[in-house]
């Protein structure tokens, strides 16, 4: 059992990158599997990873589902993107303005 204590750090790491992905809303898994399969550097960036809540935001025009900006298939009815005319606030912003 030489790797086991590489693992029960590695593991430790993942869960560090899936805490850190979640309190962003980011997706926990994802950040999981890149923390536990590159420890340290997994874990930096999931630090300074952009949060998914600073996101611009759209609409697709097929199904209405609210997408982040950069996507370019909708995974709510598979409709091919364009860059859209408007866009959607991101979800902090509007946290912001309904503060107010
Ligand atoms: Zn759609």
């Amino acid at each position: 059992m030489q790797g086991l204590p590489y693992l029960i750090i590695a593991l430790f790491f993942g869960l560090g990158g899936a805490l850190v992905a979640r309190s962003k809303g980011n997706p926990a898994l994802i950040w999981f599997a890149i923390a536990f399969l590159v420890p340290v550097a997994g874990l930096i960036a999931a630090i300074f990873s952009r949060s998914a809540a600073d996101e611009l935001r759209r609409e697709c025009p097929t199904c209405g589902k609210v997408l982040p900006i950069s996507d370019t298939l909708c995974t709510g009815c598979g409709t091919d993107l364009d860059y859209p005319d408007e866009m959607i606030i991101s979800r902090r912003d509007e946290l912001r303005r309904s503060a107010r």
